[in-house]
């Protein structure tokens, strides 16, 4: 029997509330050891022991972006030496070398619209035949599942045409809700450059991607000068998506980190028990989902989130950099098992569709993933190790 009535509703199956969850996380500020025990219990019984990720490729295809987040380093502007603008080539070879890595997973990864600001993104698509990133972004799919990889597309707010056309090559696809709150585009905010981060414009997507059954990928961003209520209110927020249309298959709890060349490079990143609080709070609200943090951004701790409620790391690359965040390289696979083995799990790789969603694509994409797939819908040791 635990202190907190609201912790013990939960282990009953009861219905919280978001006022039940904000009473907990005050608790949970001044001693979070039952908050984390029930947030463990939840997660071994619906996950059991064992921890997945998504060995991919992460292909940076254009990072012009329409749009500027104040915390953001990925995209990056005409002349500047990070700039990608992958040529089909480009894409061909490194799809080929992932294979040859056995990587699962192709990553496709864009700024927002790059061709509604930019000459040079609309110059680059014309050079390579195409009239939109979108469809460039179809071409690159239908590539990766020929060479037997499994693309998940994450380009920021793809509309309902395009998000049908990708679906019939990619086995999920992702877009962060990052937060639900409106005071986040307002003016000093980290949203109020980028109309596609409005509350309302991310919830479009994710309502599209319910309405065409496509396995998504979301998740917050924590640390962005949100508050706990509005934390609160976006885990809820994913969690009535999900009630609705079934198709929320992770949501991925990422840290902020503050990069050097951005407008937020004074701001600290976040606490590491505030944040392991937020994790168990979501492993609460939402007990049977799968909830991923970045081992990367934690890489000295990152198994101790094991105990407050994770059960995935997310896609880790042997090959190619996490564009995202590239000062924070991924761990070793063989760490990431070594240290998952040490925390009492066992490290096992996933598909970029999680296999209770396996219903969701079509027969010709289920026929694939079955070439590699083991008994529990996982990929096959031999395959991936
Ligand atoms: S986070 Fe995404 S939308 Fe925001 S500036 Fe970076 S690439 Fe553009």
């Amino acid at each position: 029997m635990l202190n907190s009535e609201s912790l013990n509703n939960i282990l009953e199956n009861k219905v919280i509330s978001r006022q039940d969850i904000i009473e907990i996380y005050q608790n949970a500020i001044k001693d979070s050891s039952e908050l984390f025990s029930v947030a463990q219990n939840l997660r071994k019984k619906f996950k059991k022991d064992s921890v997945t990720f998504s060995k991919k490729a992460f292909l940076n295809i254009v990072n012009l972006c329409k749009d500027t987040c104040s915390y953001c380093t990925y995209k990056a502007e005409p002349g500047e030496e990070k700039l990608s603008l992958m040529s089909k080539q480009q894409i061909f070879e490194l799809l080929q070398l992932a294979k040859k890595y056995r990587c699962v997973e192709a990553l496709f990864v864009t700024g927002e619209r790059p061709e509604q600001k930019y000459q040079e993104a609309r110059d680059w698509l014309k050079e390579n035949g195409f009239k939109s990133t979108a469809e460039y972004l179809i071409h690159a799919s239908e590539l990766a599942l020929e060479l037997g990889l499994f693309p998940h597309t994450n380009a920021g707010n793809l509309n309902f045409e395009e998000m049908r056309e990708l679906k019939k090559t990619n086995v999920s696809m992702g877009i962060m809700l990052e937060n639900i709150s409106e005071r986040l585009t307002k003016k000093g905010m980290p949203h109020y450059l980028a109309a596609s981060k409005r509350p309302k414009a991310r919830l479009e997507v994710l309502k599209n991607s319910g309405k065409l059954g496509i396995p998504m990928t979301t998740g917050i961003l924590i640390g962005i000068g949100e508050t706990v209520e509005e934390l609160i209110d976006s885990i809820f927020a994913i969690k009535q998506l999900h009630q609705k249309y079934g198709n929320i298959q992770e949501v991925i709890l990422q840290n902020f980190q503050p990069k050097p060349d951005t407008m937020m490079k004074n701001v600290p990143s976040v606490d590491e028990n505030y944040f392991k609080i937020i994790v168990a709070l979501s492993r609460i609200i939402m007990p049977e989902m799968n909830i991923q943090i970045p081992p990367n951004l934690s890489p000295k701790s990152y198994q101790s989130f094991l105990s407050v409620g994770i059960n995935d790391w997310g896609g880790i690359s042997p090959l190619t950099p996490d564009f995202v965040n590239p000062e924070f390289s991924w761990p070793k696979i063989d760490k990431v098992d070594e240290n998952s083995k040490n925390a009492g799990f066992e490290l096992k790789c996933r598909f970029p569709i999680y296999p209770e969603f396996f219903s969701f694509v079509s027969k010709e994409l289920r026929e694939k993933i079955s070439v590699i797939e083991n008994e529990e819908g996982l990929v096959k040791e031999e395959y991936w190790r």
